[in-house]
């Protein structure tokens, strides 16, 4: 009876605690429910809610992880039952071991699974115009801490929930923007005056390798360094039309340096979603070939996860606070393994995509609480695989091997039984020790502060990094103390693979003969290549005097000042390393006098140059080097160019980044837009103007009239966006650019935007073309497939417009413009070919179907036009603010 009425007292105490607890719900708070037709919610409002709950609830932990860029704080509500909450280190420790999965035996790691909680990483906002996710995000996060029924307890008991908020910025500019008109039938999410992350927009979902965005380092150090969730939901919109939601499994090809167990533990998430919104009657749920997106591409904030073991889901809802309607598309009314639940034509409201989100979530949560120990244990497994894949021989299968088997099979002649001959064969590439996959890289450490940068991204993703505290050798080379190593024996080998290797994306077309079919994202993009770095490759066991760096230890370039004791003329440092250019910037900032020829840049003494020498060498790794006297070569006297950087109201991402890099390498300049260029005097006001991709239209065709984007009328845009107005027009813009580069300006054009050699009437034509009946045709797609990949290029560097580089550069390059000279076009001195694809064979790393067609096509020159010039790159050289083997290039334009 006793211990009845001890039981009793103790529930009554429980509920009178939880309504004690009164979480304000999200009504009480917005003042209206999440999901409300015309309401949504921002980001200041949403913090003060986080901050309310944080005190009302035992069931949460809120955590700022950092700042955002635009200076707002970016939060993670963690949710769980209070006695996991009471032992969270614990937890976070058992997570951790499991996912770098060293120095455990599989019975520890068996027990830990037992001991340890599901981790699951929930976030919302990414994309803020996609506003179901963040709101799907506060209001599932307020259910979970509410309701009391069995499955949300077991839910808390057994899993972590790591709330994240994905992009704070992003949520203020676009709920202020929908909410500013008081007619409900005014509010709209369309024509944002600018980009909902300040620098990058949408491209905020292609930074998780390089991490160059604030939020990006945030997330990106919760996921890699502190947490390991097992599985990241990473929340977007908008789902293919006729269906309300794409999701897991998604199509192929997936990337093969991925564990398999990654593979199916996608498949059976996915399995749990699809399969609890059609025990719910909420049909329209797509998956694999039902929608475009796959695992290929490195990158995402889903995608990076899946090089660390962890199981990614993305899903793409419809929904918007306005309503909407689910279209009739009579394909999508055909049930198959892609859409298994069709759903009908029916008008669409807000809360209905959030009911589908909550249980979408629900589904993962709940598969995260009753396989919570799988989980565990698989993470673990994946991490051994790849430990054990590294410290051992091993072949990655992919698509250029299978090729090179076919090959064989064709042209070996076949000797003994067939199925030795078979093994014949294989041995040939499964057994060839020089296609093994790399035991480990170095990275010497006497070359420019661009390898820091690289073992940056590393260290920020959560890979193990070492470094040699005395000099060493290995494999008969040698290699000073302060190299860092990159082992392959570690959990998250396919991301370190990834960083150093090149992506092999295999042939995807339609039907045999037919068009390629385009990846989601980029093919290839090898991060080793396109920032440049020296490295070297073992396949062998290696070792040697190395020192583990601390997980997310990140690394600063060394700069140092070499002195001659006297006669000190003045200083000279490398035009090889990106780091010089915030030195030359800042110098001429103070008035100083800086030359320049191939090798050296040189600033001359004065007393002053000490303390900003000190200052340079010391924050941006910068090395310089005194001499006696005045250096003899050519030397080039620098001058800072005033830059107008082209962008356009609602903001062009691809400006944006260059504007980014900017900023990073301190170049000053101006935003310009197609009012100004229509109107001003642009000689008075620049000496350079850059137009990024998508900037210039193309000549007068059915493309150019699409060209022209939709924008709003001047009267419904505020007062601070309205110069922003306006295209870049083949009427008015071309001829005030032409009549800027005629008076002496310079216009450097990147991607795309090299449309304007033909309004100018520069000598050059597309060299990606055929005759067809006389008549000058793109080559089509069954011929010439270059999606984002990395090429070579090929250089004349004693021109000082590539000063600085290498005779060769791997870049970016996407659908990119080639050229070809027209006859007497360089001994007219009219075209200076700045580089070239100089063979048949210049793909490094993705997917270059045709490739040859490339061959002696130019890929970047200058044209002399009137008193100045106009500089063309094909290639996207400042990419995603990753590319930095080809910043030079523009950089170097900018003196
Ligand atoms: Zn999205």
């Amino acid at each position: 009876m006793r211990k009845i009425i001890f039981l009793l007292s103790f529930v009554l105490l429980s509920s009178f605690f939880s309504i004690a607890q009164n979480v304000p719900s999200p009504k009480s708070h917005f003042g209206f429910e999440i999901g409300d037709n015309y309401h949504l919610a921002n980001f200041t409002q949403t913090e003060q809610y986080l901050k309310k709950v944080a005190v009302s609830s035992k069931k949460v932990k809120l955590q700022v992880i950092g700042q955002t860029e635009e200076g707002r704080n970016q939060y993670m509500m963690i949710v769980s039952d209070p006695s996991n909450l009471a032992n969270l280190e614990k937890y976070k420790l058992i997570a951790q071991k499991l996912a770098h999965a060293e120095d455990i035996t599989p019975e520890e790691a068996k027990k830990l699974s037992m001991d340890g909680k599901a981790v699951v990483w929930i976030d919302g906002g990414l994309h803020a115009t996609e506003v179901v996710g963040i709101h799907q995000w506060i209001e599932t996060m307020y259910q979970i801490i509410t309701r009391n029924d069995e499955e949300t307890k077991r839910i808390l008991k057994s899993t972590i929930i790591l709330f994240v908020h994905a992009n704070p910025d992003g949520q203020e500019l676009v709920s202020n923007w929908y909410m500013r008109s008081s007619d409900t039938l005014k509010r709209t999410t369309s024509n944002l005056p600018r980009l909902y992350q300040k620098y990058i927009g949408h491209d905020n979902n292609r930074d998780f390798y390089m991490m160059n965005m604030s939020e990006s380092r945030n997330m990106s150090h919760q996921q890699y360094i502190e947490w390991m969730p097992q599985i990241l939901y990473n929340h977007h919109q908008t789902g293919p039309p006729g269906t309300v939601v794409a999701g897991p499994p998604y199509r192929d090809p997936f990337n093969h340096v991925y564990d398999p167990l990654l593979i199916t533990g996608i498949d059976a998430l996915g399995a749990a979603m699809s399969s609890r919104l059609n025990a719910e009657s909420k049909p329209g749920y797509t998956m694999k070939g039902g929608s475009v997106y796959s695992t290929w591409w490195n990158g995402g904030l889903r995608t990076t996860a899946y090089y660390h073991n962890i199981i990614g889901l993305l899903t793409e809802i419809i929904g918007n606070p306005t309503p909407s309607s689910i279209p009739l598309v009579p394909q999508k009314l055909i049930p198959n393994s892609g859409l298994p639940y069709p759903i009908l034509p029916q008008k669409w409201y807000f809360k209905n995509s959030i009911d589908y989100s909550i249980s979408l979530n629900y589904a993962v949560l709940n598969y995260a609480a009753r396989y919570k120990d799988e989980l565990l244990f698989n993470i673990y497994t994946m991490g051994r695989h790849s430990i054990d894949a590294g410290s051992k021989d091993s072949w990655t299968l992919y698509p250029k091997r299978a090729d090179a088997l076919t090959e064989l099979l064709k042209t070996e002649k076949p000797s003994g039984k067939i199925d030795s001959f078979q093994l014949t064969v294989f041995d040939k590439i499964y057994k060839n020790p020089t296609m093994r996959d790399p035991r480990g890289y170095i990275i010497p450490i006497s070359q420019s502060t661009t390898a820091i940068q690289f073992i940056n991204i590393l260290i920020n993703s959560g890979i193990k990094v070492q470094q040699a505290s005395s000099d060493f050798m290995v494999a008969g080379k040698n290699y000073a103390a302060g190299s860092y190593i990159v082992k392959t024996n570690q959990a998250f080998r396919p991301h370190v693979l990834d960083m150093f290797e090149p992506q092999d994306h295999p042939n995807d077309f339609l039907y045999p003969g037919g068009p390629p079919v385009r990846p989601y994202d980029a093919a290839g993009w090898t991060p080793a290549f396109t920032m440049g770095i020296e490295f070297d490759r073992i396949l062998n066991d290696f070792s040697g005097p190395f020192e583990t760096l601390a997980y997310g230890e990140i690394q600063k370039p060394i700069g140092k000042i070499n002195r001659s004791i006297t006669n000190i003329y003045g200083y000279s440092f490398p035009t090889n390393d990106n780091a010089s250019y915030v030195a030359v910037n800042e110098l001429l900032k103070e008035g100083a006098k800086v030359y320049k020829n191939k090798d050296q840049y040189f600033v001359r003494f004065s007393d002053q140059l000490n303390a900003s020498i000190e200052k340079l060498s010391s924050a941006h790794g910068v090395v310089f080097t005194s001499v006696t006297k005045p250096p003899t070569d050519t030397i080039q006297i620098l001058k800072a160019l005033r830059i107008g950087l082209w962008d356009k109201y609602g903001g062009s991402i691809s400006s944006g980044w260059v504007r980014w890099v900017f900023e990073q390498y301190h170049f000053p300049f101006n935003l310009i837009f197609a009012q100004e260029i229509d109107t001003a005097n642009l000689v008075s006001k620049y000496d350079v103007i850059v137009f990024v991709e998508g900037a210039i239209p193309p000549l007068k065709t059915e493309a150019s009239v699409s060209f022209e984007e939709r924008q709003p009328k001047m009267e419904e845009v505020p007062v601070e966006f309205k110069s922003m107005l306006g295209n870049i027009t083949i009427n008015k813009s071309i001829p005030a650019i032409a009549n800027f580069i005629q008076k002496g300006g310079k216009v450097i054009t990147i991607g795309s935007s090299a449309n304007l050699a033909y309004h100018l009437n520069a000598p050059v034509r597309n060299a990606l073309v055929e005759m067809v009946d006389g008549k000058e045709k793109s080559l089509p797609g069954e011929k010439y497939f270059i999606p984002g990949s990395v090429m070579q290029i090929t250089l004349d560097n004693n021109n000082q417009a590539n000063w600085g580089m290498n005779a060769t550069a791997d870049v970016y390059f996407n659908s990119s413009p080639v050229f070809r000279l027209l006859p007497d076009a360089i001994a007219q001195k009219q075209i200076v070919p700045l580089a070239w694809y100089a063979s048949a064979k210049t793909l490094r790393s993705g997917w270059a179907f045709g490739q040859a067609y490339l061959q002696d096509g130019i890929a970047a020159f200058e044209a002399n036009i009137g008193k100045g010039k106009l500089c063309v790159f094909g290639p996207e050289i400042t990419f995603r603010g990753q590319t930095h083997a080809s910043f030079k290039m523009l950089f170097n334009q900018l003196y």
